[in-house]
């Protein structure tokens, strides 16, 4: 396997480009699926307070015999924790929950403006503290759209570092990556498989004959060409190993455009304009 390449975030810190996400994973599939990505060569865990299975995520880092500082890891603010004590206590019990004494990222899970009074600056202050008390390294936000985030950097200090939004070749959100891209925000491509819908494209399909790969390896490699990071998720050991296997070829700019082009503007989660996270 080739080295995952690292994406140095504008605070100086570097997170691998693949990572291995968890969302929908039962916490009794969860120790399995994390310690065969980490038997794979993944070193990038990202799970959210409401998956339900950062217990698990813990217990299969620490059972891997990896050191902490081997894996980067991400855990989510979850929705119904936004108000400042809500938001401390939860991040105090994801660490616990962890086992950890520090995250590499912690994000606001969602903005929710229809909800505290449309009010995310004072959670995102909130994470600013963990930043500055060094118990989350990195912070961001996820499914933050350019007003939301416009917000955060006219009314707080710490830009978000990275914005998670849902990505893939039916929704290529080239807006949000070109105000991101201004802001020295690193974007994280979430479902960036579409969960498995973009894979019987007759266009990926054809990619994937031609270079020899299958068509979650190509739609993946596509990611990685435009710098977005990524985690596919998978509890089958055979996809998750598949999934890893990208940085032995590379997409030429035709084959990147023709797969951008697919473009519906299609989400297959939640408007975050809308979504009140209930
Ligand atoms: P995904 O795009 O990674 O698709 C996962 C599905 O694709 C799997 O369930 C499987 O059915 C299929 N699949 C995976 N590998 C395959 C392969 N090699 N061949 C064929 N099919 C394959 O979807 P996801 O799990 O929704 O997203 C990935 C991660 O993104 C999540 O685990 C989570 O960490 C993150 N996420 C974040 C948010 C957010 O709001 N921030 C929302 C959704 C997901």
């Amino acid at each position: 396997m080739t080295a995952i390449p690292d994406i140095m975030l504008s605070n100086g810190q570097n997170i691998p480009q693949l990572g291995f996400g968890v969302f929908l994973v039962k916490p009794e599939d969860t120790v399995a699926a994390v310690s065969t990505a980490l038997e794979a060569g993944y070193r990038h865990i990202d799970t959210a307070e409401m998956y339900g299975n950062e217990a698990e995520v813990g217990e299969a880092i620490s059972r891997s015999g990896l050191n902490r500082s081997d894996v980067f890891v991400t855990s989510k603010l979850a929705n119904d924790a936004h108000e400042p004590d809500d938001a401390r206590r939860a991040f105090d019990e994801s660490l616990k929950a962890l086992g950890f004494d520090y995250l590499d990222l912690f994000l606001i899970h969602w903005p929710l403006p229809t909800r505290y009074d449309g009010d995310y600056v004072s959670t995102w202050n909130t994470l600013e503290e963990f930043y500055r008390d060094g118990r989350a390294r990195s912070i961001g936000v996820s499914n933050f759209q350019p007003r939301h985030l416009r917000r955060l950097h006219t009314e707080s200090d710490i830009p978000p570092a990275i914005d998670q939004i849902e990505v893939n070749p039916y929704l290529t959100q080239d807006e949000l990556r070109g105000f991101c891209a201004e802001h020295q925000t690193a974007i994280e491509a979430w479902s960036p498989l579409g969960r498995g819908n973009v894979l019987g494209d007759p266009t990926i399909e054809a990619i994937a004959r031609r270079v020899g790969k299958t068509p979650a390896q190509v739609v993946l490699r596509w990611h990685i060409e435009r710098g977005d990071i990524i985690f596919p998720k998978s509890v089958t050991p055979e996809r998750i190993r598949e999934n890893i296997e990208i940085f032995d070829f590379e997409l030429p700019a035709a084959d990147v455009g023709a797969i951008s082009a697919l473009n519906r503007n299609e989400r297959t989660g939640p408007d975050p304009d809308k979504f009140d996270g209930r």
